[in-house]
């Protein structure tokens, strides 16, 4: 295999991005971040902990008050437009930082991943002028009105799987609302998040207003999601630290929004387009190597087409380039980390013991060079599945597919909500009337037919059940961003008769 990877000799260095300036932590700590393509190091980054969370904080509470709430709503909405073409200035190079970092593919970063931050800033940018209040008709001499004001300080906690797009989907709302941020990337993947600081900064945006601290969960993350000086958190991630956040901003009554796991089922019906649904199949669950929280990791197919349907998956699965996530035409990269290749590893031994069948893939690649350390995953199809077994209920985070059959369509809803989590769902029919029912019918926040992984920064993302609350994009996002104050006015001039006059 020929390499494209850019030589790197000493790791790029990076520090915490805090009131408009780029710092060290407190500590002085800094953590490696490495290229897991090659699992050599890629970058060094500050680490900042509880001190730089106060910090970071205090900066983002002192823009609120200050320069930033003076700002008129046009323009906020010019910076965050000005930003958004920055973004689209320097997008080849962020993309190929995004690609080192995480280890998607290079054209995943650069025709997904890059084109969706800049969507994102761009659609908030024109948001910032049309928040609006109401006059609500209420009896007597009354005015009464309605102001949509901004929630405040915003600690938004990200994580690595689209790195620099989770950003944007935190940062654009929560700037457009008028709010200021303490941003948390995840600790595999802090580079381009800081790069973005640079923008921002080149963009700007005063001081405070946006505030980045790369560090590590347990303790940057918690600090920031228990900071008693935050007025909301902002979580994309697991359920289970889903959990530990709503908890911890329980103790402040903090308002959260959550955006978790899945183990959503894409259903493949005898009367689809089976090219269209292979294709589907593999956009569900192989894009970003599985690493999606709305992946199509539970392929239900009805049972009369499971052979001819798993025969042509398998045959487009292994032909997959799984490789150096620079060169082109690889269309997976590594898994994000060592300990995610592991937890994958850890699912085909669980699968293999609750006696589903390995069809395709199950181990890792064999690569040459540098690469050979690096964290990559054969494209990986389970079949003969029971919807009751872990690989069907777990969240596996990989390019792994729990295959599961089904006789009719009330086999099927019955199953496909038999689950935990509601993110999404996808369903491949030519029968509208069969896939608008479905679509009723499912317990999930997002439903794609003939087609999976759609996003558009105006359409609305979010989940049912433990996949978490809150909408992210679309005019839904602003909700999470604003709050409402009910004002009064008395037009009679009066005074108020009730004890007496
Ligand atoms: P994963 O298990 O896939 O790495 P996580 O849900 O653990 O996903 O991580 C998502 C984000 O949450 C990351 O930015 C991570 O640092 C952060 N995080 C992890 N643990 C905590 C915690 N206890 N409190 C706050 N943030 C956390």
């Amino acid at each position: 295999m020929s390499s494209t990877q850019p030589a790197q000799t000493t790791p790029r260095r990076y520090q915490l991005f805090i009131d408009g300036q780029f710092v060290d932590a407190e500590s002085g700590k800094t953590f490696k971040s490495p290229n897991p393509a090659t699992g050599e190091t890629f970058a060094e980054v500050a680490e900042a902990d509880k001190a730089d969370v106060d910090k970071a904080v205090a900066a983002a509470r002192k823009a609120f008050e200050g320069k930033w709430s003076k700002m008129s709503a046009r323009d906020r909405g010019r910076l965050l437009y000005k930003l958004s073409q920055l973004i689209e200035e320097h997008a080849g190079e962020l993309a190929t930082l995004e690609t080192m970092d995480n280890g998607k593919p290079i054209k995943e970063s650069t025709y997904i991943d890059l084109p969706g931050v800049v969507e994102n800033f761009e659609y908030f940018a024109g948001w910032s002028t049309k928040i609006e209040g109401e006059t609500i008709p209420v009896p007597g001499q009354m005015f009464n009105y309605t102001l949509r004001e901004p929630v405040g300080v915003c600690g938004q906690i990200i994580p690595w799987n689209f790195p620099l797009l989770m950003a944007a989907w935190k940062l654009a709302p929560a700037l457009a609302a008028g709010n200021t941020v303490v941003l948390k990337p995840a600790e595999q993947t802090p580079v381009t998040a800081v790069e973005l600081g640079k923008l921002i900064a080149e963009a700007g945006f005063p001081e405070g207003v946006v505030n980045i601290i790369p560090g590590f969960g347990e303790t940057a993350g918690a600090a920031l999601a228990s900071h008693p000086g935050i007025d909301k958190i902002a979580f994309t991630g697991s359920t289970e630290i889903g959990k530990v956040i709503a908890k911890a901003a329980a103790e402040n009554l903090t308002k959260v929004s959550l955006e978790l796991g899945g183990k959503a089922p894409n259903v493949i019906f005898a009367d689809a387009d089976l090219d269209q649904a292979v294709n589907g199949a593999m956009m569900g669950i192989f894009f970003n190597q599985g690493q999606v929280c709305c992946a199509g990791s539970r392929l239900f197919v009805e049972a009369k087409v499971k052979d001819e349907f798993l025969a042509r998956f398998k045959e487009k699965a292994d032909k997959i380039k799984v490789g150096d996530p620079m060169d082109k035409a690889t269309l997976m990269g590594p898994q994000v980390s060592m300990e995610q290749l592991n937890k994958i590893k850890s699912y085909v031994a669980i699968a293999r013991e609750e006696g589903a069948t390995v069809f395709s893939g199950g181990a890792s690649p064999e690569l040459e060079g540098a690469f050979q350390n690096g964290y990559f995953f054969q494209p990986t199809i389970f079949s003969e599945v029971d919807n009751t077994m872990r690989v069907a209920q777990e969240e596996i985070f990989g390019p792994v597919t729990s295959v599961i059959t089904f006789d009719n369509d009330d086999d099927l809803l019955r199953q496909a909500n038999e689950t935990m989590y509601g993110l999404s769902a996808g369903i491949w029919t030519r029968d509208i009337t069969r896939a608008h029912r479905f679509a009723k019918a499912v317990k999930a926040g997002v439903v794609w037919i003939n087609t999976y992984n759609m996003f558009n920064a105006a359409s609305p993302f979010g989940g049912y059940k433990q996949s978490g609350y809150g909408r992210e994009m679309g005019k839904h996002a602003l909700e999470l961003y604003t709050q409402v104050k009910s004002v009064w006015v008395d037009l009679s001039g009066k005074p108020i008769g009730w004890f007496g006059k």
